[in-house]
C-alpha cells in the first residue's frame, strides 16, 4: 500500500490573504471583465491575461516558495478560483490543470524532477495539464490502452489522449500510460510522466464546444514519442493510477470552488436584474415568485462555499479528504447548474440572448458536473466512505 505524502499547508495570514485577494479582484474588474463576453463568443484563447496571470504567481499558485511558487493553502487557492470564476470560469481552467500536474510532480516526483521542472511550472514558461482520458476511457482509467515501452534509457510512447484542456497551447502534460499493459489488477500497469511536446507527439483539432470558451481542449497524439526514462514521475514503475487519481482530490476542490463562483456569480447577475426589471408596475423582485427563486439560490450558493471550504481546509490539515472534496464538488457543481438555470429564468427573454451575461454562466456550468470525476461517481465515492464508515 503506497501512502501520499502530506498535503498539510498552513492558513495563511489574514491580513495578507485580504490583500491578495483584493489584488486579484482589481485584476478581475480592469482586465477580465472588459474582455470577458469577445473571448467566450468568438472562442478566442486570451494570450493577454494568461500573461498577466504569469506576472501574478497564478502559475504556481500551491507550488511551494522552494520552487518558486506562491504556496497557497487549497483554502485561500479556493477563494481565488471561486472569485474569478464568478466572472468568468474557464480561464481558472487554465492554471488548474497545470496546476494538477505541478502537484503530481510535487507531491509524488524525485527531488531532481522537483528541481528540474517545477520551478518552470511555478513562473509559467512551461504551462501544461493532465493528460488522463483517452477515446475508450473516461470514469474507467484502468481502461485506457496508451503504452509506454522501456528501451534503453529511454520510454517510448504510442497512443491518444482526448479532450485534454491546455492541449494546444500549452507545452508539458502529465501523462497517465500503462508500462505493464498485462498487469492484474490492471492499476498496477500504470504510470505517470512528465511529457514536454517534441517528436512524436503531435496535437490533434481544437473540440468545438457548448461552453468552456477561450481554453483549448485537445486531442495529442503520440507515435513512437521518446522520453527520457528520468521523467517517470516518482522514478517507479506502477504507481501512475495512484499518483493521477491523488492528484484529483485537490482537482476536485478546484472544481467545487469553480461551481461557487458560477453559482455566486449568477445569483448577483439575478440580483441585480431582478432590481431593474419591472413588470405590474412594481420591480420583479417584489414578486414572491422570484423572491422563492432568489431564496433558493442564495442558500445554494452558501452551502456551495461551506462545503468547499469545510474540503479544502481537511486538505490543508493533510487529512484524507476524498469523501469532503467529493461532496463539495457533487454538491456545488449542481448549485451552478441549478443557480444558472434559476438566473436565467428571472432574465425572462433577454436570458436566452447573448447581449447578456447569463447565458455563458449556464453553459459553463454544466461542465463542473462532468470533470475531475462525474458527480455520478462523486456520490458513490461520498457513498463508499459513508457505509466504510458506518458498518453495522
Ligand atoms: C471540456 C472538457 C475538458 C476536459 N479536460 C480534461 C483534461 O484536462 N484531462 C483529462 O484527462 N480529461 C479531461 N476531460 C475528460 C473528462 O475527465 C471525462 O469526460 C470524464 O472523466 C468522463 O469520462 P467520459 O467522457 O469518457 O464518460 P464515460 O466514462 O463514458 O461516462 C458516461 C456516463 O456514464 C457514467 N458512468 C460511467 N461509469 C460509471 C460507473 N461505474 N457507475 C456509474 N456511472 C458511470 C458517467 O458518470 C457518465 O454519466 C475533459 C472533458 C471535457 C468535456
Amino acid at each position: 500500500m503506497i501512502t501520499a505524502p502530506s498535503t498539510a499547508r498552513p492558513e495563511m495570514d489574514a491580513d495578507e490573504e485580504a490583500a491578495l485577494l483584493d489584488s486579484i479582484d482589481r485584476w478581475v474588474q480592469k482586465e477580465v471583465r472588459p474582455v470577458v463576453m469577445h473571448h467566450d463568443h468568438d472562442d478566442i484563447w486570451p494570450a493577454e491575461l494568461v500573461a498577466q496571470m504569469a506576472d501574478m504567481g497564478l502559475f504556481g499558485a500551491t507550488i511551494s516558495a522552494d520552487y518558486g511558487g506562491l504556496g497557497l493553502p487549497a483554502t485561500t487557492y479556493a477563494k481565488i478560483v471561486a472569485h474569478i470564476s464568478s466572472y468568468w470560469m474557464a480561464i481558472t481552467g487554465i492554471f488548474n490543470s497545470h496546476l494538477i500536474m505541478a502537484a503530481a510532480v510535487e507531491r509524488f516526483g524525485t527531488q531532481d524532477q522537483k528541481r528540474e521542472w517545477l520551478p518552470k511550472f511555478a513562473s509559467g514558461d512551461i504551462r501544461g495539464g493532465l493528460a488522463l482520458t483517452e477515446p475508450n476511457a473516461g470514469t474507467d482509467l484502468q481502461a485506457i490502452r496508451m503504452t509506454a515501452v522501456r528501451d534503453g534509457d529511454d520510454y517510448v510512447i504510442n497512443g491518444t489522449k482526448t479532450w485534454i484542456s491546455n492541449g494546444i497551447e500549452g507545452s508539458c502534460f502529465a501523462l497517465l500510460v500503462k508500462t505493464d499493459p498485462k498487469a492484474s489488477p490492471r492499476y498496477k500497469g500504470m504510470s505517470l510522466m512528465i511529457a514536454p511536446k517534441g517528436p512524436g507527439f503531435t496535437t490533434g483539432q481544437k473540440f468545438e464546444k457548448l461552453g468552456y470558451k477561450g481554453i483549448d481542449s485537445a486531442e495529442l497524439l503520440f507515435e513512437d514519442y521518446r522520453i527520457p526514462a528520468a521523467n517517470l514521475i516518482g522514478g517507479i514503475e506502477g504507481q501512475g493510477f495512484f499518483q493521477a487519481t491523488g492528484g484529483l482530490e485537490l482537482g476536485r476542490i478546484n472544481v467545487a470552488a469553480r461551481g461557487v463562483g458560477l453559482a455566486e456569480g449568477s445569483l448577483r447577475l439575478a440580483t441585480e436584474y431582478a432590481q431593474l426589471r419591472e413588470t405590474m408596475g412594481k420591480k420583479i423582485a417584489d414578486h414572491q415568485a422570484i423572491q422563492l427563486y432568489l431564496g433558493e439560490m442564495v442558500t445554494r450558493a452558501r452551502a456551495a462555499r461551506l462545503l468547499t471550504f469545510d474540503a479544502a481546509a481537511a486538505y490543508d490539515r493533510g487529512e484524507r479528504c476524498d469523501m469532503e472534496a467529493g461532496m463539495a464538488k457533487y454538491f456545488a457543481s449542481e448549485a451552478a447548474v441549478k443557480n444558472s438555470e434559476t438566473a436565467l429564468r428571472i432574465h425572462g427573454g433577454y436570458g436566452y440572448s447573448k447581449e447578456y451575461e447569463i447565458e455563458r454562466y449556464y453553459r459553463d456550468s454544466i461542465l463542473m458536473c462532468i470533470g475531475e470525476g462525474t458527480n455520478e461517481m462523486q456520490r458513490m465515492i461520498v457513498a463508499k466512505q459513508w457505509l466504510k464508515a458506518n458498518p453495522i
